[in-house]
């Protein structure tokens, strides 16, 4: 690969799959890596009990050695208040248990529907929505899309099909390609759109064979990235996004409103700024949703329409996200407007 100064850059010692392999997986690895005081880590063996930690090593480059406070760590790091039950806060927080429409396949918006294709993500996100999601329930051990490919193609209400997960980009290019034409072979199927975090935390998962399918496929493809802080953006994921970026697909970006990770007008805008660099436009800026151990990273309403509210008076509209709430049962995710 060519970086943006011109140079060739270094051949890569390993393969995305080895570096997926090679994720850090246990606290003590992880205080060891950032040299962490690791009384900030008393209890949080027990919360990866629940929640397994997980972080890929390219990641991990990107925190702050020796700062138990950095952003990126906060949003990888198990924590004791994750075990502290908070009222309202649940297993499915978004009533997504109600919207399977076939095994793995759900439903809750018009024209729309996600694909659950893997259980697996490069990164756990402390926040997830998903956290317990009953993956194995849904989608068995391994991926079976047979009936929910037969849902989508008996419902020609279907327009546009949202792989996520999991992370749909911990499949491999093959079976990537072999569900895209699966899809494209459905006629009224007329949009993909992939929700992935992998070209951010392992940007070497933006390899030859994904943008060989990226250009060759049919259906118009838009990814949404998802991205909280500037900072994750580095110069890999900066070229990550310029590759996928030439195929031709779109490319969108949704954050997570995180309780000391990016609750500051300052951060957002920066965010803003460094997506529009990177090739990338802000779509949606989420609630918290109410998953169990996530508490500890909510935002007061009243405090996230005021961010969105300096946002929206900071930058052009088209590098504002909509700040947005995904409830159970509305018809869409609901609107919190800007305080202005
Ligand atoms: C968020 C979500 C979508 C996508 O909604 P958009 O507003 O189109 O981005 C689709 N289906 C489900 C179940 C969702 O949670
Ligand atoms: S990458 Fe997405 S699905 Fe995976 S843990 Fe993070 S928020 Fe959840």
């Amino acid at each position: 690969m060519i970086t943006a100064s011109g140079k060739p850059r270094q051949r890569r010692a390993s393969t995305w799959q080895q570096q997926l392999a090679e994720a850090v997986t246990r606290p003590e690895q992880l205080a060891e890596a950032l040299g962490l005081p690791p009384e900030r880590l008393g209890a949080s063996a027990a919360a990866a009990r629940l929640f397994p930690l997980r972080v890929p090593r390219s990641f991990l480059a990107r925190i702050r050695p020796g700062d138990p406070d950095d952003p990126l760590l906060r949003q990888i790091l198990p924590v004791t208040e994750e075990l502290t039950e908070h009222p309202g806060y649940g297993a499915d927080p978004v009533g997504e248990h109600a919207a399977v429409r076939a095994p793995g396949l759900l439903q809750k918006y018009r024209g729309r529907a996600l694909l659950i294709t893997t259980s697996t993500c490069a990164v756990h996100c402390r926040y997830c929505f998903r956290r317990e999601f009953p993956y194995t329930e849904q989608i068995g051990e391994g991926p079976r899309w047979a009936e929910a490919l037969a849902q989508i193609a008996r419902d020609a209400s279907l327009e546009e099909i949202i792989l996520s997960g999991g992370d749909p980009l911990s499949l491999s290019n093959a079976r990537l390609a072999s569900l895209g034409r699966s899809l494209a072979a459905i006629p009224h199927v007329r949009r993909l759109r992939v929700h992935t975090r992998q070209p951010v935390v392992l940007p070497d998962r933006v390899d030859e064979g994904l943008l060989q399918w990226l250009r060759s496929a049919s259906l118009p493809i838009v990814f949404v990235l998802h991205i909280n802080h500037p900072r994750e953006i580095d110069e890999a994921v900066a070229e990550a996004c310029a590759a996928l970026r030439a195929t031709g697909i779109t490319l969108l970006n949704q954050s997570v409103l995180l309780a000391g990770v990016n609750d500051e007008a300052d951060v957002l805008e920066e965010l803003s700024q460094r997506l529009f660099r990177a090739g990338v436009l802000p779509y949606y800026l989420h609630a918290l949703d109410p998953v169990r151990g996530a508490a500890h990273f909510a935002v007061p309403d009243e405090r996230a329409r005021s961010i969105a509210g300096v946002l929206a008076a900071r930058l052009p509209g088209y590098l504002v996200p909509r700040l947005v709430r995904e409830t159970p049962a509305a018809a869409a995710k609901v609107a919190l407007s800007p305080r202005l």
